[in-house]
């Protein structure tokens, strides 16, 4: 079967075309096509909205399919809400409460269902599945979801931690308990999804007990170009002394901090580079995002009741072994010890990085978000009756 798995950005539409049998095992080589429209929206780019991005696509595939069908299209979208605790087959009602979540992504949810119309409109009779960053935290408990706030910002405004990244905290979650020989219902463990964004899981379980991420994706830990944590009276202090004005204050938070703001270099490998080079503002930055991290494991250690893994992922998880040692390093007090060498293999696959007298497991294991969404479209719309098994 073919499923079409889109990533609708604020303006930009990110597509796979994979190759899945109805039993959910995959060829070789699954990816039949992939590809990127940019720009949607902006002034002279020609692409104007969602739909034309769209109709972009399906100009590109139709020469990769040479008259195969599509059999389902699946959709990353950033915010469910409260309403969506897992992935869900689209109805003109799931695309109207997507809409209505809105408040809580201004920038993503309305391109999402953008995305999910054009679909729907071009191609009537085609299953379409959703899979929201936030459904897998929606098992989290009250006291690690509630702020601290006036009770009727969260009643009247839902002004609560959501948490983002659920997809891949599942989908590593689950092939880190294998790896382990664990049962999923019976595994509690740290996850570390470290890519331009960043976000640490507590699993307890098999499930998300507490994310680092809150009401956005700003929250928890320094990230190539955000912030996390800060201290909330700063932003009232700059604004009140008239520095930023709210805008400004969104776009320094999001786009001008983390490593960028601290180094000037977003991406890990320059900073991993230049802090090697002996450059001061570099060495600060991974001392400032490693013993944030770490904090974070000792917190989700005590907040899952033991961890029996730390497992890494994504872009600078599965691949800087110079930051996952200055985390590892971090750790000696919970009785973690890593090998130097397993460190530093590189491989695709999921693997231990451990000693042997290591307290718990340290994992390596990679995430693939297209794959995941695909194998959930895929289950979705058989449960439904809407692809056969
Ligand atoms: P996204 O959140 O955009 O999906 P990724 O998961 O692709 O991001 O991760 C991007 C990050 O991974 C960048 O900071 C990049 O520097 C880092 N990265 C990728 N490869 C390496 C590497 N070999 N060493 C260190 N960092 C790496």
């Amino acid at each position: 079967m073919l499923i079409l798995v889109i990533n609708s950005g604020s303006s930009s539409l990110k597509y796979q075309l994979r190759e899945v049998a109805a039993d959910g095992t995959e060829p070789a080589e699954p990816v039949v096509a992939q590809g990127l429209v940019e720009r949607i929206g902006v002034p002279g780019s020609g692409v104007d909205n969602h739909a034309e991005a769209l109709e972009q696509i399906d100009a590109e595939l139709e020469q990769v399919l040479q008259g195969r069908t599509i059999d389902a299209a699946g959709h990353r979208v950033v915010h469910g809400g409260e309403r969506f605790k897992a992935p869900t087959l689209v109805t003109m009602e799931v695309i109207r409460a997507i809409e209505r979540l809105a408040p809580l992504a201004p920038l993503h949810n309305p391109a999402a269902a953008q995305g999910l119309r054009a679909i729907a409109e071009k191609w009537p009779d085609m299953p379409q599945a959703v899979v929201f960053d936030t459904s897998f935290h929606q098992s989290m408990p009250e006291e690690a979801w509630r702020y601290a706030l006036p009770d009727a910002l969260y009643t009247e405004n839902g002004i609560r931690r959501y948490g983002f990244h659920g997809t891949s905290h599942d989908l590593v979650t689950g092939i880190a308990a294998e790896t382990l020989g664990i049962q999923r219902a019976e595994f509690n463990a740290v996850i570390l999804h470290l890519g331009n964004g960043a976000s640490a899981t507590a699993i307890r379980g098999g499930a998300s007990v507490d994310t680092s991420m809150g009401y956005t994706p700003l929250a928890g830990l320094v990230m190539g170009t955000r912030s996390g944590d800060v201290d909330p009276s700063i932003i009232t202090h700059l604004i009140r002394n008239g520095a930023y004005d709210a805008e400004q204050m969104d776009r320094m938070l999001n786009k001008e901090s983390g490593l960028l703001g601290m180094t000037g270099n977003a991406d890990m490998r320059q900073v991993i580079d230049s802090a090697h080079a002996g450059h001061r503002r570099s060495r600060t930055a991974l001392k400032v995002a490693s013993y944030r991290l770490a904090k974070y494991v000792g917190g989700y250690h005590v907040a899952v009741g033991g961890a029996q893994a730390v497992v890494f992922t994504a872009g600078i998880g599965e691949n800087s072994a110079p930051f996952r040692s200055a985390v590892l390093d971090r750790l000696e007090p919970l009785g973690i010890a890593y090998d130097a060498e397993a460190n530093l293999e590189r491989s695709e696959a999921a693997r231990v990085i451990s000693t042997e007298d290591s307290a718990i497991p340290v994992l390596v294991v990679p995430t693939n978000e297209e794959m995941a969404i695909a194998q959930l479209t895929l289950t979705v719309a058989q449960d439904h009756g809407a692809l056969e098994r």
